[in-house]
C-alpha cells in the first residue's frame, strides 16, 4: 500500500534538477543555492533510490547522479509534434500515482480533448487487469492522453489496437527496427515488451465518449526494475536510441497518436487493420489464449476483425475474442 511517504518532496526534485547534468555538486553548494542546511539537503536526497535513481556520494566532492537525467520539456516536445501541436494541451507533472487515474478525473470535470498529462515519476502505474507498470524517474515515458469522440463506447473497441499502430509509426520515425505488436495492445521490440497501453473509457454506448489512453514506454530500464517483471522486456536504449532523445520520442508519440485519433474518429479501426496485422507477431501463428477463469484455448491466429477482435482457428472452428479479460500467449 502507498503511504504519504511515497509522495516525493518538491525539494528532492529541485535538487535532482540541479544534479541532472551528471556533474558533482557539493552539499554545501546546494545548501547555499536553496538557503537550507546541509542536513536538509542530505535528508532530501537520502532515499532517491525509491525513484529508481542511483546517486553517488563522495566525501569531499559531493553528490553525483550515476546517469544524467533528461527532464521533460514542453518546448522540445512541441518541436516534434508537427501540426498535432494545435490539438494538444500538454501538462508536465513531477509526480502522480497514476496519470490515467488523474486524467479520468479531469475528464469528468470537463478537461479538453487533447489534454496530455506527462509524468516524470509515476508511483502506481497500472496495466490491464490491475497489473503493475514499473518505471523510474527519467528512465521511461509515462503519460496519458484524453481524446473525445462523437461516437459511443461500442464503436471504440478497436481503438486500443489503433494506439499500437500509432506507437509503431512513431518508433519507425525514430529509427527503431524489429517492432512487433501483440494483441490486443503490447508493443514489443526484439520480442521484449517495450511499451504498455491502457485505455479507459467514459461515456454512453451511443455517444459521445471520452477515452484516456495511458502509455508506459521504456527508455532505459534499470536491472533492478527488470527483476520485478516476469516477462521479457526491452528498452529504447538497447535499440540505439539514447536517453537524450526522451523529448523527441515523446513528441513523435504524440504526433502519431493525434493522427491515429483523427483517422479513427473519421473511419474507425477498419482502415488501420492491415497495418496492425502486418506488425502482429502472432499473425498466422499458433498461440494460446488465457481466459479469466484459467481456461486456455489454443489455435492459429487469423488476424483481427474490423472491430479489433482476435480471430482464432480452434479445434471448434473459427472463434472471435474481444480484448476484455483475455490474454494472448505463445503456444
Ligand atoms: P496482456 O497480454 O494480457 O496484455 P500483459 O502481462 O502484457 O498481458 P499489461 O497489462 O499490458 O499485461 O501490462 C502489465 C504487465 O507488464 C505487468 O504484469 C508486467 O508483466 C509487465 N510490465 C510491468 N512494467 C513493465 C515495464 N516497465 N516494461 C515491460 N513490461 C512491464
Amino acid at each position: 500500500m502507498k503511504t504519504e511517504h511515497d509522495v516525493p518532496k518538491p525539494l528532492t526534485f529541485a535538487l535532482l534538477r540541479l544534479l541532472a547534468d551528471g556533474e558533482f555538486h557539493s552539499g554545501e553548494e546546494m545548501a547555499h543555492r536553496f538557503e537550507l542546511s546541509r542536513a536538509s539537503v542530505h535528508n532530501a536526497l537520502q532515499d532517491v533510490a525509491r525513484y529508481g535513481i542511483t546517486l553517488h556520494s563522495v566525501r569531499g566532492r559531493g553528490y553525483q547522479l550515476a546517469q544524467p537525467l533528461y527532464w521533460l520539456d514542453a518546448t522540445q516536445i512541441a518541436q516534434h509534434t508537427g501540426e498535432a501541436r494545435d490539438s494538444l494541451h500538454l501538462e508536465i507533472l513531477d509526480h502522480v500515482p497514476s496519470s490515467n487515474k488523474l486524467l479520468l478525473q479531469r475528464a469528468t470535470e470537463g478537461a479538453a480533448s487533447g489534454t496530455v498529462l506527462a509524468v516524470e515519476w509515476q508511483s502506481a502505474g497500472r496495466g490491464r487487469l490491475g497489473r503493475t507498470w514499473h518505471s523510474g524517474l527519467g528512465d521511461a515515458l509515462t503519460f496519458s492522453l484524453l481524446w473525445r469522440f462523437e461516437c459511443g463506447l461500442a464503436a471504440l473497441s478497436g481503438l486500443s489496437l489503433g494506439v499500437g499502430v500509432a506507437l509503431v509509426r512513431a518508433l519507425h520515425e525514430q529509427g527503431v527496427q524489429n517492432i512487433g505488436l501483440k494483441w490486443p495492445n503490447d508493443v514489443l521490440v526484439n520480442e521484449g515488451k517495450l511499451a504498455g497501453i491502457l485505455l479507459e473509457a467514459q461515456g454512453d454506448m451511443l455517444g459521445p465518449s471520452a477515452v484516456v489512453i495511458g502509455i508506459g514506454l521504456n527508455l532505459s530500464l534499470p536491472s533492478g526494475a527488470r527483476s520485478h517483471i516476469e516477462q521479457a522486456v526491452s528498452d529504447l536504449e538497447e535499440c540505439g536510441v539514447p536517453l537524450q532523445q526522451r523529448n523527441r520520442v515523446m513528441g513523435l508519440l504524440l504526433k502519431h497518436l493525434v493522427a491515429v485519433m483523427r483517422e479513427f474518429a473519421a473511419n474507425g479501426f477498419a482502415p488501420l487493420r492491415a497495418e496492425w496485422e502486418n506488425d502482429h507477431l502472432f499473425h498466422h501463428r499458433q498461440a494460446k489464449l488465457l481466459l479469466p477463469d484459467g481456461t486456455k484455448i489454443e489455435g492459429k491466429v487469423h488476424g483481427v476483425t474490423a472491430e479489433g477482435a482476435l480471430r482464432l482457428e480452434t479445434a471448434h472452428g473459427m472463434q472471435v475474442f474481444n480484448a476484455g479479460e483475455v490474454s494472448l500467449r505463445r503456444a
